[in-house]
C-alpha cells in the first residue's frame, strides 16, 4: 500500500514539475512578446508577422507580398515582400518602384480599398502617379444611421460644405490630429434644423476636412466616372497571384526569414514573367530579344 502511495506521489510531483516548467516557458514567451517592438514573436520564423486578413481572427502569420502588375500584358512590373500586416502603408512604395521600372512619365495605379490612405495617395500624386483607390466605408455616423460625410458637399469657391438641409457649414478652426492638419466646419442652423435627428446628437454637426482632401475628392470623381477601373484591377492583379499560388501548391513558402522568402518570391516572379513573355512573344522572338 505504501509503495502504491509513493508511486502516486512521485507521478504527481513529476506532473507538477512539468507544469511549473511549462509555466516558466510561457512566462518567458510572454515577456518576449511584451518586449518586442510590435508585441509579436513567431516561433517558427522570426520575421513572420500576423497578417490582417478578411476573415476576422484568422490570425495568419506570414508575409505580405506586394505586386504591381501591368494591365495590358499582366506582367509583374515590380514586387516586394514585407512583413507589415496590412496594405495601408504600401501603395506609394510599390507604385513608385513600378513607375521607375516602367520608365514612363506618368502611370495610373489601381488598388483595392485596403490600400486607402490619404498620405499614400498624395505621395503618389506628388511624383506623377494617378491613383484609384476606393474609400472604405467606415463612417461612424453612417453606422449609427446618421448622414455620412458623403452627404455633405464641399464647395471650394467658398471653402464651405453644403449639408442635406441646404445649410452652409463654414470654416471655424484648423487643428492637428495624429499628425494631420484638419479644417473644421459647422453651421449655426443645426439647433433649429428639422433633419437634426438624422444628422447628429451633438449641438451641431461638425465636418472635418484634411488639408489634402482635394486630392482624395478628385480621385473619387475619377472613380465615379470610370467604375470599370476596379474590374480591371481584379482581372489584372488576381491573374498572377492565382497562377503563383497554383504553382506553389499551397499557401506556404518553403523558405523562412524575410530575405529568403523575398528570394523565393523573386524566383517565382521571374518564372511567371518568363512564361508570360514566352506566351506573348513566342520563345524564338524572346530569345532574339534577349540576345540583342
Ligand atoms: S443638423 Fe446641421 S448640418 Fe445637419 S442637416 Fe441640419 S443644419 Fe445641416
Amino acid at each position: 500500500m505504501d509503495r502504491l502511495a509513493d508511486a502516486r506521489t512521485t507521478r504527481l510531483r513529476e506532473k507538477v514539475e512539468k507544469l511549473q516548467s511549462e509555466m516558466q516557458r510561457m512566462q518567458a514567451l510572454a515577456k518576449e512578446v511584451e518586449d518586442a517592438p510590435d508585441q509579436q514573436t513567431s516561433l517558427t520564423d522570426p520575421d513572420a508577422r500576423s497578417m490582417a486578413t478578411s476573415g476576422k481572427g484568422t490570425g495568419t502569420v506570414g508575409y505580405n507580398v506586394q505586386t504591381a502588375v501591368d494591365a495590358q500584358h499582366h506582367l509583374i512590373v515590380d514586387h516586394q515582400v514585407t512583413n507589415i500586416g496590412n496594405d495601408r502603408s504600401q501603395l506609394a512604395t510599390i507604385a513608385k518602384r513600378a513607375h521607375t521600372a516602367m520608365q514612363a512619365e506618368h502611370i495610373e495605379v489601381v488598388a483595392d480599398r485596403g490600400y486607402f490612405s490619404g498620405e499614400e495617395i498624395v505621395a503618389c500624386e506628388e511624383v506623377g502617379i494617378t491613383a484609384y483607390v476606393p474609400r472604405p466605408q467606415t463612417s461612424n455616423n453612417q453606422a449609427k444611421g446618421l448622414f455620412g460625410k458623403r452627404n455633405f458637399v464641399y464647395l471650394s469657391e467658398t471653402d464651405s460644405y453644403r449639408c442635406p438641409a441646404g445649410q452652409s457649414l463654414i470654416w471655424r478652426f484648423t487643428t492637428v490630429e495624429k499628425g494631420l492638419t484638419l479644417h473644421c466646419y459647422w453651421s449655426s442652423a443645426c439647433k433649429a434644423c428639422p433633419l437634426k435627428t438624422q444628422c447628429t446628437s451633438s449641438p451641431q454637426r461638425r465636418v472635418k476636412r484634411w488639408e489634402h482632401e482635394a486630392v482624395i475628392d478628385a480621385m473619387q470623381q475619377r472613380l465615379d466616372q470610370d467604375p470599370d477601373k476596379m474590374r480591371i484591377r481584379r482581372q489584372t492583379v488576381e491573374h498572377p497571384f492565382g497562377t503563383l499560388k497554383a504553382w506553389m501548391g499551397s499557401t506556404h513558402f518553403l523558405m523562412r526569414t524575410l530575405n529568403h522568402v523575398s528570394t523565393e518570391t523573386s524566383l517565382h516572379v521571374l518564372a511567371y514573367n518568363l512564361k508570360r513573355v514566352m506566351k506573348i512573344l513566342g520563345i524564338a522572338p524572346l530569345m532574339q530579344t534577349m540576345c540583342a
